[in-house]
């Protein structure tokens, strides 16, 4: 706990002097820096090798603090009640007098926002007289980084610190949902689509092809560990890695177990960690079993699909 407190101490003291670090969230790791700051926010991009056409998602404590910079309506409030602080992040329109770097946004009238629930990371949000812009703390098109060594791979001695907060709980990316103004699904993520649904009481979109809310840094390559992945796999060739959610009666090196027993969850939370390690162990292919493409298994399909975009 003394630990903990003097680290939050260390990444206020860093990101004050508009510096990037990274931060753990129950999604995945962020790399983040002061959203108010045009040098910090720039460094973000640099670091990341991110176009600057791919706008960030800003990082905030508290309602009071959002709407400083953002209009919030109706659909938003039943969402945040339900659902924050947790992993969905809302795109708002920004108000005309807001302090968001323009690096942030690409001169785009709207922000994209977020209260992630990391003990750590609310810690240090309540600490600070600005919010966090944090992408995810990988180079950009790569796999998301899920605990510290992640970042540290990714980042090496780049960065100046990162905030350890143990493994990231869920492992997959926040849900983005649209309210500006009509509710749509920008981004499959960790809340299910059915659960927004039903709060909203209406359908909202999703439209996984050719989607034309689809954002930017969603439509190409990306989360990708550098290897083709090939999905609905049943037998996988000799050398490939394959990925399994079920127990099979027999076992082989080259299986690895997202799950054992069908839980989409804890696959979820295992699959970029997977990812990693197979690159690691230097595979040149990748065989996934089927995955229902249902609740959390929509999400992990539509990351592998876009991991396997060649
Ligand atoms: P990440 O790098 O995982 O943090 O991804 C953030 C995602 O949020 C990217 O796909 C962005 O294109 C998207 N995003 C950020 N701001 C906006 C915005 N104002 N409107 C639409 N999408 C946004
Ligand atoms: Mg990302």
């Amino acid at each position: 706990m003394k630990k903990d407190l003097s680290n939050i101490k260390k990444s206020k003291f860093l990101l004050n002097r508009n510096e990037c670090i990274g931060i753990p969230t129950e999604t995945v790791y962020g790399l983040a820096a002061n959203a108010y700051s045009d040098l910090a926010t720039s460094k973000i991009f640099k670091l990341k090798k991110r176009p600057k056409n791919n706008p960030l998602i800003v990082h905030y404590y508290s309602l009071e603090n959002l709407k400083k910079d953002c209009k919030i309506n109706q659909n938003f409030i039943k969402l945040y009640k339900k659902f924050c602080p947790g992993p969905i992040t809302f795109i708002l329109k920004l108000k005309s007098k807001n302090k968001i770097s323009k690096n942030v946004t690409n001169k785009k009238k709207t922000l994209a926002v977020r209260f992630p629930k990391h003990s750590l990371t609310r810690k240090l949000l309540k600490e600070l007289d600005f919010p966090l812009a944090a992408p995810s703390a990988n180079i950009s098109t790569k796999v998301s980084a899920v605990s510290k060594k992640d970042v540290e791979e990714e980042f090496g001695n780049k960065i100046k610190f990162i905030l350890d907060g143990g493994s990231s709980k869920i492992g997959l990316e926040s849900t983005i949902v649209n309210l500006d103004p009509k509710p749509a699904i920008l981004r499959l993520g960790a809340i299910e689509v059915s659960k927004i649904n039903k709060v909203l009481k209406n359908k909202v979109n999703y439209k996984s092809k050719n989607n034309k809310n689809s954002v930017p840094g969603q439509g190409k390559l990306h989360y990708s560990p550098g290897i083709q992945i090939r999905r609905n796999v049943k037998n996988p060739k000799k050398h490939e890695a394959f990925l399994l959610i079920k127990k099979r009666k027999i076992s082989d090196k080259n299986f690895f177990y997202l799950t054992k027993n069908n839980n989409l969850n804890e696959a979820g939370k295992n699959l970029y960690k997977t990812l990693r390690m197979i690159k690691k162990l230097k595979y040149n292919s990748i065989s996934v079993e089927k995955i229902p493409n249902k609740g959390i298994g929509q999400t992990i399909n539509d990351r592998l699909i876009r991991a396997s975009k060649r």
